[in-house]
């Protein structure tokens, strides 16, 4: 671990009060060419006492803008300490967590996964449309079935295709005959180049996918391609709870990951991580951006620099061998949940590694689905639901559902 080490609160307040510190104070000098300053005093109560031991609250009365990509080079000097943070945050999740080398990944703070896939399928376009030619109709997104609708909005946006693998009903996996000719259907109708989005756990079942199906395909069917990770709801819980290193930067195959600290990290909203090797952000640079010191990399233009300091915050708290214990405790309570589902005969998907639990719609009552707050596959036809072991979900949280599905399946 070179960037993650587990912090203490004073500590914490230390590095974010100096890098606040080190960034433009509106009320100390005078800046007449940016439109931008602290929060409204009017509204928000600059001097409150609380905010003295609030660094988190505090940087968002600061109201610091990260626009733009830090880990690039030149950004903006206004916000230069806060950015560090920024840059520390990155390195931390791309080294630390996902194993790569140092100094070798650029990245930033997204306004979530659905920016950060985004940026990805963006940056391959670009990239096979300058250096191989290629046409926007000869350029496909391929995924499974299973991916968040990020892919298709993307698809919609960047008017490419998307190619939707479906995958087994029951091992939610995809099948490699079945992407073979999707493949050939692909090349047929004149695709040549594919952006991979696998998934490092899906938002309804927790699967992951393999990368290797993919590669194995790809390579056999001669055409060009791009793989990213989507990790926005397994990023931080998938790399603590396996041994497996295919979803890592050791992977030579996989450029890039998207990684969302607004769900299983339950940082602020606003805090999609997207990371990517170096080398790669200049297809995604907009050259017009010259007001911008540095330019700008990013689709999202302006945003909060407080994001990304409660990421950092969060995971400098728990510390690496911390955070592994939550996911591990996590699990544990997934595991109990799995086996009394067992003792029900209650069919249901769950992947070892995940906090996810999918079950048959078929077995649960709608009375159930109401009183827990379970989320269904498709409002309109639910075929399955799920359970998502977060922190506020315990094993007393889980004991009542398991009890009222024995009295309802007794009574069937
Ligand atoms: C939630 C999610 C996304 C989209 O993330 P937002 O932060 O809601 O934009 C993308 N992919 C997966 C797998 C997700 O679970």
């Amino acid at each position: 671990m070179h960037y993650w080490k587990k912090l203490t609160g004073d500590e914490i307040r230390e590095r974010v009060f100096g890098a606040l510190n080190r960034n433009i104070n509106y009320k100390e000098r005078t800046t007449l060419g940016i439109p931008a300053s602290h929060l409204d005093e009017n509204v928000f109560n600059q001097d409150a006492t609380y905010l003295k031991d609030a660094p988190f609250l505090s940087a968002m009365v600061h109201n610091p803008n990260h626009i733009g990509c830090h880990t690039l080079g030149d950004s903006e000097q206004f916000f230069a300490g806060t950015q560090q943070i920024e840059r520390e945050l990155i390195a931390l999740v791309a080294e630390d967590i996902l194993k790569g080398a140092p100094d070798s990944h650029d990245g930033y703070v997204a306004s979530g996964g659905t920016e950060a896939n985004m940026q990805a399928i963006w940056i391959y376009r670009n990239f096979f449309i300058r250096e191989s030619g290629a046409k926007n109709n000869e350029i496909a997104i391929l995924c499974s079935a299973d991916s968040h609708y990020s892919m298709p909005k993307a698809g919609n946006i960047m008017n490419l295709p998307v190619i939707s693998v479906p995958v087994d009903d029951t091992t939610r996996e995809i099948q490699p005959e079945v992407l073979e000719q999707k493949l050939e259907e692909a090349k047929t109708s004149g695709i040549r180049y594919f952006i991979v989005v696998s998934n490092m756990m899906t938002t309804m079942f927790g699967s992951v996918d393999r990368v290797e199906t993919y590669v194995a395909a790809l390579k056999r069917a001669g055409v060009e391609y791009k793989i990213h990770i989507d990790g926005a709801y397994g990023g931080f819980v998938y790399p603590f709870s396996t041994t497996d290193e295919d979803l890592t930067f050791l992977n030579p195959e996989i450029t890039s990951f998207t990684l969302d600290a607004h769900k299983m990290v339950q940082a602020p909203f606003g805090t999609g991580i997207f990371l990517i090797r170096k080398g790669w952000m200049k297809y995604a640079t907009t050259e017009e951006a010259q007001y911008v010191q540095g330019m700008d990399a990013t689709i999202i233009g302006s945003r909060s620099g407080a994001n990304a300091i409660s990421v950092w915050m969060i995971l400098q708290t728990y510390g690496p061998h911390g955070w592994f214990e939550k996911i591990h405790i996590l699990n544990y309570r997934t595991e109990w949940l799995c086996n009394q589902l067992e003792e029900l005969n209650v069919p249901f998907y769950r992947n070892p590694s995940s906090n996810l639990v999918t079950m048959r719609a078929s077995s649960i009552p709608t009375g159930l689905v109401e009183k827990y707050g379970l989320v269904p596959d498709s409002h309109g036809q639910p075929k399955w639901y799920k359970i998502v072991v977060m922190e506020h979900v315990t094993v007393d949280h889980l004991m009542p559902f398991v009890e009222d599905l024995k009295v309802h399946l007794a009574g069937k």
